[in-house]
């Protein structure tokens, strides 16, 4: 990443909404439902399955609560009425898992609950290392009683991952593998890129040769072609895994994944609360800076 971008990132937080919202318009299906099974449909007629998110995190009123719920149910009644291959993916923060835990549960219950009856999946995703083991909690109870239609991510940059993976393997689980996104101390995860795609290949085999069904997400064509060459040495079904990546970022890669014939499912996320997730993706363009001055001198 060169100085400018460099100096770009950093000034992110003081960047005019309006131009965050014009650079991230890539990466968010738009605001509506409606916006974001158009976005399915075009992946599905490409071959790529997808997982929808409704955006929003760290609510701080049940109000918000319920009202993520309703949208994940709307998201639901559109996935089966339109036949799209897609899955749900929820932020645990955005259920409420500071408020109130129970509150958290219940509702992620009901979600995973209306998911599993008409065949569906919940991803729970993985938010900064604060909310680690009460996710990896959530999703033991969701799968204890929704075997099948539940699963988490682990972050190959948390040093406890390798723990967590010899933790849940026995219960051969659905795991997306990334590297994570939360900028994390010191203490807590790998700061070096390179020990990063270490600790992802390290994550990886264990998972894959443990028997869990992985969601290999990462744009990181070195990790693309060493999770290829890893699940091609293990004879693996294609069922067995799938590659995943993030709407807007690297389509060129996501076209020759699909071409070599593996699984790709993109992410697509929908609604109003873009904020907090377009300035994570803003974060981690390695071309930011020509975005954002752009972005800053058209007239829209
Ligand atoms: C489907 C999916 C779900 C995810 N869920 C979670 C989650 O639950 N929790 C979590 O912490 N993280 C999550 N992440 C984010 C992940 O942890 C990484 O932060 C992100 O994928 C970037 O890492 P990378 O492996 O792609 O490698 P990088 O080295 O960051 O990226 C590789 C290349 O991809 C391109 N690229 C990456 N990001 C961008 C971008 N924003 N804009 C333009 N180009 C880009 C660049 O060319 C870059 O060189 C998810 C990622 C994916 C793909």
């Amino acid at each position: 990443m060169g100085l400018l971008d460099r100096l770009i990132r950093l000034s992110l937080p003081f960047i005019p909404r309006f131009v965050v919202a014009r650079v991230s318009r890539r990466y968010i299906a738009g605001p509506t439902l409606e916006d974001a099974v158009a976005t399915v449909r075009a992946l599905n007629a490409e071959g790529a399955m997808a997982t929808v998110d409704v955006l929003g995190e760290e609510v701080r009123e049940e109000r918000q609560v319920a009202e993520a719920v309703a949208e994940y149910e709307r998201a639901l009644d559109a996935i089966r009425r339109e036949k799209l291959d897609c899955n749900l993916s929820v932020k645990p923060t955005a259920f409420g898992l500071r408020l109130d835990r129970a509150l958290c549960l219940r509702s992620l219950d009901r979600v995973v609950a209306a998911a599993a009856a008409q065949g569906g999946f919940v991803r729970l995703d993985m938010e900064d290392h604060t909310t680690t083991d009460a996710t990896l909690e959530l999703y033991r109870e969701l799968r204890a009683r929704h075997d099948g239609a539940v699963g988490v991510v682990l972050q190959a940059m948390l040093h406890r991952t390798v723990a967590d993976v010899g933790a849940l393997l026995e219960g051969r689980p659905n795991i997306r593998l990334c590297k994570g996104i939360y900028r994390e101390p010191r203490e807590r995860a790998w700061q070096d890129r390179e020990t990063v795609r270490e600790a992802f290949g390290y994550a990886l085999g264990k998972l894959l040769r443990g028997g869990s069904y992985v969601g290999i997400a990462t744009h990181d064509e070195r990790l693309v072609f060493a999770g290829m060459a890893l699940c091609d040495r293990l004879g693996l079904e294609r069922a067995r895994y799938e590659f995943q990546m993030l709407l807007g970022v690297e389509p060129a890669l996501r076209r020759i994944i699909l071409g070599a014939g593996h699984r790709l499912r993109v992410y697509v996320p929908y609604g109003e609360d873009w904020y907090r997730y377009s300035l994570r993706r803003l974060r981690e363009n390695p071309t930011i800076a020509g975005h954002v001055l752009r972005a800053f001198f058209r007239r829209d």
